[in-house]
C-alpha cells in the first residue's frame, strides 16, 4: 500500500524533506483492517470511557515511549536521545469534532521527518509502556486499530501550533498556525473511544499540549509571530458568500464545482459535513476561483 501517508520514512536520513502529504483527496478510503494483533487493546470498552471528557487534555503520564520525559502536569513531552521511542497518549478519549491542539517546542535537525498525529483505539490506561513500538508510523497502526499520518516536515518548525481532529465522518485533519486544514486521511473508524495519539519523532524533539477548550479550534485565534491568517477580501454586491454574506464568493467545491461561497464559510462546511448546501454531493476540496470582475460578463 504505497500510497500510505504513514509508512514513509522509517528511518532518519540527513537532506531535504520531500514532502508527499496533500489536502486532496486519496482514493484509500473505506473501513481499515484491523491487525491481528488485539492484545493491546483488548477490553478498551468501559474503562475511563465517556467520564470526564471535558477535561483538559494531558498526555498520559504511564503509557509513553521509552525516550519520553513529561513535566508533573502531562503538558509537555521531550524525547531524549535517538530519533524513536517518542509516542505519547491523550489521557482520555477525543471525541469527533473535538480539536487537540499542541505547540511544537523544539526541533532537531539532522533527521527525516518529524511529528505525526492520529487516533487509536487503544486505551492508554490498560497499556505496559515497555510493550509500546518504537514508532506510530508504521508499527503501532500495524498492531493495534490506529490511524496516524505524517505532518509536512515545513509544519512542524519550533513555535508552530498544529491542531488535529477527526470529523464525524472518520476523516483525519490537521492545520498548522492559520493555514487551511489538511486532510490527511479518511478511513478513521469511529464508534468505539479513540484516543490521540502522537510520536514525538525525529526533526520534532518537544511538544506541548495546549487548551483547546475555549475555541473550535484553537489555531484560529492563537497568533503566530510573523504568520496570520489571510485577510478576507470584502465582497462587491451581488459577489458576496451566500453563507455569511460578508466576503467574496470565491471558491468552489470539488468535484460538484458549487461556487458562492467565501473561503472561510467553504472550508468551514468542508471540515464540518463536507457536504455541499447546494447539492448535497460530498466535497473533495476546495478550489479558488477568481471572482467576476466589473466589465466581464456573466
Ligand atoms: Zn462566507
Ligand atoms: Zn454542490
Amino acid at each position: 500500500m504505497g500510497a500510505h501517508l504513514c509508512s514513509e520514512a522509517a528511518l532518519p536520513r540527513m537532506g531535504p524533506t520531500p514532502v508527499s502529504l496533500v489536502w486532496l483527496p486519496q482514493q484509500r478510503g473505506g473501513a481499515r483492517a484491523v491487525g491481528p494483533e488485539e492484545r493491546m487493546s483488548a477490553g478498551h470498552q468501559g474503562s475511563q470511557d465517556g467520564q470526564a471528557t471535558g477535561e483538559a487534555l494531558r498526555f498520559h503520564a504511564a503509557a509513553r515511549g521509552a525516550q519520553v520525559r513529561m513535566d508533573e502536569q502531562g503538558r509537555t513531552a521531550l524525547r531524549g536521545a535517538s530519533f524513536r521511542d517518542g509516542i505519547v497518549f491523550s489521557q482520555r478519549p477525543v471525541r469527533p469534532g473535538e480539536r487537540v491542539a499542541l505547540r511544537v517546542l523544539r526541533h532537531e535537525p539532522g533527521w527525516y521527518g518529524g511529528l505525526r498525529v492520529g487516533f487509536t483505539r487503544l486505551d492508554p490506561a490498560r497499556m505496559a509502556a515497555p510493550g509500546l513500538p518504537p514508532f506510530v508510523c508504521p508499527d503501532l497502526e500495524e498492531q493495534s486499530p490506529t490511524w496516524a499520518a505524517v505532518l509536512p516536515e515545513s509544519s512542524v518548525r519550533a513555535g508552530n501550533v498544529v491542531c488535529f481532529w477527526v470529523n464525524h465522518r472518520g476523516w483525519l485533519f490537521a492545520k498548522v498556525n492559520a493555514a487551511r486544514p489538511l486532510l490527511l486521511r479518511k478511513d478513521v473508524l469511529l464508534g468505539s473511544p479513540l484516543w490521540a495519539v502522537m510520536d514525538v519523532y525525529g526533526t520534532t524533539k518537544a511538544i506541548e499540549l495546549l487548551d483547546s477548550g475555549a475555541s473550535p479550534c484553537v489555531t484560529a485565534t492563537l497568533g503566530v509571530p510573523g504568520q496570520k491568517a489571510e485577510p478576507e477580501p470584502k465582497a462587491l454586491p451581488g459577489e458576496e458568500c451566500i453563507i455569511c454574506f460578508h466576503c467574496a464568493a470565491d471558491t468552489r467545491f470539488v468535484p460538484c464545482g458549487h461556487p458562492h461561497f467565501c473561503s472561510s464559510c467553504a472550508w468551514r462546511i468542508f471540515e464540518d459535513t463536507a457536504k455541499c448546501p447546494m447539492c448535497r454531493w460530498q466535497i473533495e476540496g476546495v478550489a479558488a476561483v477568481q471572482p467576476p470582475r466589473t466589465g466581464e460578463g456573466s
